[in-house]
């Protein structure tokens, strides 16, 4: 049923051949049983990897030494790489996550045994089949992650596999089996020990996933490691007319609810992560959360910084942290002025368009019409472009040096008047162009 690409079968012929057995394993066999395809392909064979390096040239594929240490080689055929990895089984990890030593092994059954987990355990061959000795298929069918023998041994082996799992939810659509999630949960605390890096990646498949709600709705008590508000946003009742959900689904319908490109999706994690520290009720017991949005930054900031990601990133994620909440009029005007606090960036204001949509379908239905503001803005802007008019400094018909021969002294004074004249142009106070806004400049600065 499953269909191998013709490099995957050249592949496997090649090292068969030489006398060697081999199977494609792990995404490839696991997304194709589920009806998808592409991702790359990896080969289990019996060959140590001097021999399937031997076997592959004598097929005439290029051959880079991309692991030898792990028993990894990767093969180029007709441009596509293949990964080539001995049967092997994992040596004890003392670090919880790099096995000390790998051995290699005689048998792809041994070799199935130290995978993860059981919809990652299926191999198959183009001839005999596929080999499910842990019944990953039906655990496809059913979809559901469910780790291949004793939980808590194997996410204390490696805890780099309980954000695999959370990541394969999200991405997958599937749940995590009991006893499996009782492991994840019960060794999360070893997560500390993992390379930041390696989180962060897991994190970042986890936060785009397809089923983002589902997945962080059932893995917030790992996630909580990372960030400790989710805890309290969990049961946390905003006890507004807004709101039918907690603090946390409200959350996960948002991400649901955006496009899966990480900056929005991160943004909408944080968005309301402040909400249960702003919170106070009035005299009629309606909730409010005052500032909250300046609260979530504060929360936002030392994960971003704890996950080690690019400094703009996390700078673009908590601006739209911050203004996620601010009313924009679907008007001209309004955009423009969205767009200079955003310093002219058009990509954010569409993300703020995205995280806004997402946060008006997650709430009750009578404020689903803000629905439409966002798409209004979205059409406004497209106008704004469109007719090249000016929302950043970048588009002033007059610049710093302007300015220097007006006679303002260097320094913060000139961007602050440029500011204003930026300002006066979006107000359509002054024209935008270079007498009418040096004139407005001299009245300014006197
Ligand atoms: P993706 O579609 O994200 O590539 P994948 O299952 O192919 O998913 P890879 O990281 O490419 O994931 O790993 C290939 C295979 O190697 C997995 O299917 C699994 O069998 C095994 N594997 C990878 N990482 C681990 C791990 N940390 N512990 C145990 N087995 C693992
Ligand atoms: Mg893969």
């Amino acid at each position: 049923s499953i269909e191998l690409p013709r490099h995957a079968r050249a592949a496997i012929d090649a090292l068969e051949r030489s006398g060697f057995e081999a199977w494609c394993v792990g995404g490839f066999v696991r997304d194709a049983l589920m009806g998808r395809n592409g991702g790359d392909i990896d080969i289990a064979t019996s060959a140590p990897w001097q021999e399937a390096k031997l076997a592959f040239e004598a097929a005439g594929f290029r051959v880079h030494e991309t692991g030898t240490k792990h028993g990894t080689i990767t093969a180029i055929i007709g441009e596509e790489p293949i990964e080539a990895t001995t049967y092997r089984v994992d040596g004890p990890y003392t670090d919880g996550r790099h096995p000390d030593s790998v051995t290699f092994v005689q048998s792809i059954a041994a070799d199935l045994d130290r995978r993860d987990f059981t919809m990652n355990a299926i191999a198959y061959h183009p001839v005999r089949g596929l080999l499910d000795p842990h019944d990953g298929r039906a655990d496809i069918d059913a979809g559901i992650i469910r780790a291949v023998g004793n939980p808590e041994r194997r996410f204390s082996e490696d805890a780099l596999r309980i954000m695999r799992a959370c990541r394969f939810a999200s991405q997958l659509g599937f749940a995590i089996e009991g006893d499996t999630m009782r492991g994840m949960e019960y060794c999360t605390p070893l997560l500390a020990s993992v390379a930041k890096e390696r989180i962060t990646k897991e994190l970042q498949g986890f936060v785009c996933g397809s089923a983002i709600h589902d997945a962080l709705m059932a893995c917030n008590r790992i996630l909580a490691f990372f960030m400790p508000e989710i805890t309290a946003m969990q049961g946390f009742d905003q006890k507004t007319p807004y709101h039918q959900y907690d603090v946390l689904e409200h959350t996960a319908y948002v991400m649901q609810n955006t496009p899966p490109y990480p900056l929005v999706r991160w943004a909408a994690l944080f968005h309301d992560m402040g909400k249960p520290q702003a919170f106070f009720t009035d005299d009629e017991g309606v909730g409010h959360f005052y500032g909250h949005a300046k609260l979530s930054i504060e929360l936002a900031k030392p994960v971003l910084k704890e996950l080690a990601f690019p400094p703009s990133f996390s700078s673009d994620v908590l601006l739209l942290v911050r203004y996620h909440d601010d009313v924009i009029e679907p008007t001209p005007k309004a955009v423009k002025r969205m767009l200079r606090r955003l310093d002219g960036r058009i990509d954010l204001f569409r993300a703020m368009c995205d995280l806004k949509r997402g946060d008006s379908l997650a709430q009750a239905p009578k404020c689903r019409k803000r629905v439409a503001v966002a798409d209004e803005l979205d059409r406004i802007l497209d106008q704004i472009i469109e007719a090249q008019e000016a929302f950043s400094l970048r588009d002033l018909a007059i610049g710093g040096t302007d300015l220097i021969e007006l006679g303002v002294a260097q320094g913060p004074e000139i961007g602050q008047l440029l500011d204003r004249a930026l300002e006066a142009v979006i107000d359509e106070r002054v024209e935008n162009d270079r007498d009418h806004l040096l004139a407005f400049v001299r009245k300014q600065w006197r």
